[in-house]
């Protein structure tokens, strides 16, 4: 028993961005410049942080991005056209709506309207099915930075027990697919599995997307397990935590992600290399 190696999600999604970065001046050299189109409706404080950050990092790698904030009480028809308008612009070449959207907007008609090849969220159904099939443009960015951070750190999944726990259509659902076509052998569990605690002592790699804190303790993992922390919630203090009791499970694990500053700062790196593939691919380079 050690401790294990922290998987810094600074600094893996600093490397990534610096990547983004140079593919986008080489682009600006061919006269491509991606732009990304970033849509909020309503005044939720969690979603006008989330995309005040998407914009300051696209500055930071030279994506354009223009913001469309709409009021709360915007229309269905409205929206839709909005998106349909950035479908047709030759100059935007990925469109993120900004989630949860007010209770009166109908989410799947909106993931649905936007065009495949500017979806760089990969939420639309068609971006989902080619993750199934494993041929896909864009992979769902928290799930992709997730295996960033493996491949990063050299750890591969293949012929491993992967449990991941949570399946969510943005996180949980798309990561098994990603740990399945690195070769994982891969057991999802979620709110209904009967005694979690008998899965997650058979992972060699464990991923948490639950927000639930003190989920994971230290008592239900295997000794050198992977252990990546997807959620964010708050502890009594209001400080960011996720879902594994950190500090005890850090002696048992090999490679534990922390929060924050783990995957949280991979999923905007992600999102930014899928708005230069978007570019790449409208461009045919
Ligand atoms: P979600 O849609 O609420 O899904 C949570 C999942 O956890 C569901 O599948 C649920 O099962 C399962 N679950 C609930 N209680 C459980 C329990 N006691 N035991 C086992 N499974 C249980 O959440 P999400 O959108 O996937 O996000 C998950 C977490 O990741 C949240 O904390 C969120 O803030 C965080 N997140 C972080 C990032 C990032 O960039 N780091 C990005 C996205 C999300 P059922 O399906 O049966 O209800």
């Amino acid at each position: 028993m050690g401790t294990a190696k922290l998987i810094d999600g600074k600094v893996i999604s600093a490397k990534v961005l610096s990547d983004v970065a140079d593919e986008v001046k080489d682009l600006k050299q061919r006269g491509v410049e991606p732009c990304l189109a970033v849509i909020l409706v309503g005044e939720d404080p969690a979603s006008q942080v989330y995309v005040r950050n998407k914009k300051l990092k696209c500055e930071q790698v030279g994506i354009r991005s223009l913001s469309y904030t709409l009021p709360a009480d915007t229309k269905q028809e409205e929206l839709i056209s909005l998106i349909k308008e950035l479908n047709e612009r030759k100059d935007v070449n990925g469109i993120l709506c900004q989630l949860p959207l007010p209770s009166h907007l109908n989410e799947k008609d909106v993931i649905n309207t936007i065009s495949a090849e500017k979806d760089v969220d990969a939420f639309n159904p068609e971006n989902v099915g080619h993750i199934m099939i494993g041929d896909a443009s864009f992979l769902p960015c928290t799930p992709a930075g997730v295996m960033e951070m493996l491949k990063y750190e050299g750890i591969s999944a293949a012929g491993k027990h992967c449990v991941v726990i949570g399946r969510s259509n943005i996180v949980g659902k798309p990561m098994a697919l990603l740990l399945l076509q690195d070769n994982g052998t891969v057991t999802v569990c979620h709110s209904r599995t009967k005694n979690l605690a008998e899965y997650t002592k058979e992972a060699d790699i464990l991923v948490s997307a639950v927000g639930k804190r003190n989920l994971i303790t230290a008592d239900m993992i295997k000794e050198e397990a992977v252990i990546i922390d997807v959620s964010i919630n708050r502890n009594e203090d209001g400080k960011l935590c996720g879902d594994v009791d950190f500090d005890n499970v850090l002696d048992k694990a090999s490679y534990i992600t922390p929060v924050p500053g783990g995957v949280g700062p991979m999923t905007i790196a992600m999102l930014m290399k899928n708005t230069v593939t978007a570019a790449k691919n409208q461009n045919n380079i």
